[in-house]
């Protein structure tokens, strides 16, 4: 009994509908819009200011639609200029992108698991280092892993991720949350993360300029 309540209250994961398609959605895939007390609208990216807002699902088709409707401006009661609409469709390019390159380096890390490549946890990485006699690995960690495992990290070649101790630890398959995970450096497994890093880091950089 306990246990089921327990994991009944794990899986509770807070749903919004978006204000054009009023498609129910997990809230954290959906872009929340709130208007300022001075009456400006804008993209609230940590969901949490107060304030009156809005859902939007993050697609250009909804976009399009908002544009047409007037619905955001209907109902935040507020004007939405054309350089709010250029924002917001930067913004869904950008977390389209984002969301792409996380899959395609999850589907590595989960090849990699399954060819035995992958050490998971500060500790199997440590015996690995001392076992080999040398620091040749790609260390990976999830955005919000500790203060502690980013100093273990920090003497080596490192990635942070977009991505979450709990999507890092779904990749590896285990209960346990996973904050820090390591391929050897020479690896085809590392050389294609870094690549993915890399051509995301400069298609970002392409937009903002
Ligand atoms: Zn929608």
């Amino acid at each position: 009994m306990r246990f089921l309540k327990k994991d009944s209250k794990e899986k509770h994961i807070p749903q919004r509908s978006c204000a054009v398609c009023r498609v129910k959605n997990d809230k954290e895939n959906l872009i929340r819009l709130v208007k300022s007390p001075d009456g400006r609208i804008f993209i609230d990216t940590e969901k949490k200011l107060p304030g009156r807002g809005v859902y939007i699902c993050s697609d250009l088709e909804c976009l399009e639609r908002a544009k047409k409707s007037g619905i955001i401006s209907h109902s935040l009661k507020a004007e939405v200029n054309n350089d709010f609409w250029l924002e917001l469709e930067e913004y869904i390019k950008k977390s389209g992108s984002e969301k792409s390159v996380n899959l395609k380096i999850k589907s590595v890390l989960g090849l990699a698991r399954k060819a035995g490549a992958l050490l998971i946890g500060s500790e199997r990485i440590e015996n690995e280092i001392e076992k080999s006699g040398h620091k040749k690995i790609l260390v990976i960690l999830a955005e919000n892993s500790s203060e502690g495992v980013k100093k273990f990290a920090a003497s080596h070649e490192k990635i942070l991720l977009d991505m979450t101790i709990k999507e890092l630890s779904e990749v590896t398959g285990l209960r346990d949350s996973v904050q820090i995970l390591a391929l050897p450096l020479n690896s085809g497994f590392a050389k294609r993360i870094i690549s993915l890093i890399n051509k995301d880091t400069e298609r970002s950089n392409a937009v903002e300029r």
